[in-house]
């Protein structure tokens, strides 16, 4: 099937898009590296009378530190995440996670904003934003609002964005101590959307783990964290009673989803197996470089 007729619009600045979306309201859309949007025209799931397209906004581009905060600019793509230096430095969370989501072809073009903005629960940067603690900087005709990924992701494909509002970047806190992460999941083959994945970080001392963040993709309904299971494993010596206790939390705290091939408890025993994999890697002495 081919998209229905659609009017579209290159603005250069962000006051040009806010303007746009403020006049064409519901009938327009943001195309961004549309990875998504273009599938979803093609299909008519989505037939907006005009697209807006983010290609040419400056102001949405860029990845550097600012302050204590890394921003990454909506419009940043996979590909660039994939290959920054800045991104490799100070959150190498990101690094692992990129490979997973789909191919280079795709990467090239789909941007960090607009996964964040989707917020499919399968998807790899919304979990990787919770896990970091990060937020949302959103733009509307109201101002900026920052928007805490905890409270940004609100159901299924369903955020905290407002119609009129665009996703302009996001922004991790630097971490203060020497912060470890992992990053695992499980997918049909490579590049498949993923069955069940963790993104997690914690600040690591010997056996015991602090500030212990573990964010799931694939698992439920939307993007989320396991509040209660990092409760359990917060300030604790990790060994195996521990362990089996963190997976049993989990299973009972995780909202698991069934999906076209896997039931959810399925999805919850991979998760534990997942949880697992997380805890060992999170524990596992620095290799010198
Ligand atoms: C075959 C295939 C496999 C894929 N596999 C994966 C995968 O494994 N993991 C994964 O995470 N993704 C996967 N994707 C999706 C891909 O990562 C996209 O990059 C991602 O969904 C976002 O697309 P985009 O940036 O091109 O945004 P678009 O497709 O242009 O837009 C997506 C939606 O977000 C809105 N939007 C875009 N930018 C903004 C913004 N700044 N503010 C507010 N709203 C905005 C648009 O209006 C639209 O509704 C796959 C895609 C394909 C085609």
């Amino acid at each position: 099937m081919k998209a229905p007729a659609f009017a579209y619009a290159r603005p250069k600045e962000l006051t040009e898009v806010l303007a746009l979306m403020t006049e064409h309201g519901d009938n327009a859309r943001l195309l961004a590296g549309g990875q998504t949007l273009n599938a979803t025209l093609n299909m008519r799931l989505s037939e907006p009378s005009l697209l807006i397209d983010l290609q040419a906004v400056s102001a949405l581009k860029g990845i550097d530190v600012q302050g204590q905060v890394l921003r990454i600019g909506a419009m940043s793509t996979h590909t660039e995440i994939e290959d920054s230096a800045l991104i490799a430095q100070h959150f190498p969370l990101l690094t692992a996670a990129v490979p997973h989501i789909a191919h280079r072809a795709i990467r090239n073009l789909g941007t960090f904003g607009g996964s964040i903005a989707y917020g499919d629960p399968a998807a790899e940067w919304p979990a990787c934003l919770l896990a970091l603690d990060g937020v949302v900087v959103a733009r509307g005709p109201r101002g900026e609002r920052r928007i805490a990924a905890q409270d940004f992701f609100t159901g299924l494909y369903s955020t905290d964005l407002q119609e009129d509002e665009l996703v302009v970047a996001c922004e991790l806190p630097l971490a203060k101590g020497a912060q470890r992460f992992a990053f695992d999941e499980l997918a049909r083959r490579h590049g498949d959307y993923a069955v069940v994945g963790i993104a997690a970080t914690a600040q690591v001392q010997g056996q015991v783990l602090r500030d212990v963040r573990l964010a799931w993709l694939g698992a439920a309904a939307q993007p989320l964290r396991s509040t209660r299971t990092e409760g359990l494993l917060e300030g604790q010596t990790l060994n195996e009673a521990l362990v089996a206790q963190a997976v049993q939390c989990l299973k009972d705290e995780l909202p698991t989803e069934a999906d076209l091939t896997h039931s959810a408890a399925t999805k919850a025993h991979l998760a534990g197996v997942m949880l697992k994999r997380a805890l060992k890697t999170l524990t596992q002495p620095a290799t010198a470089a």
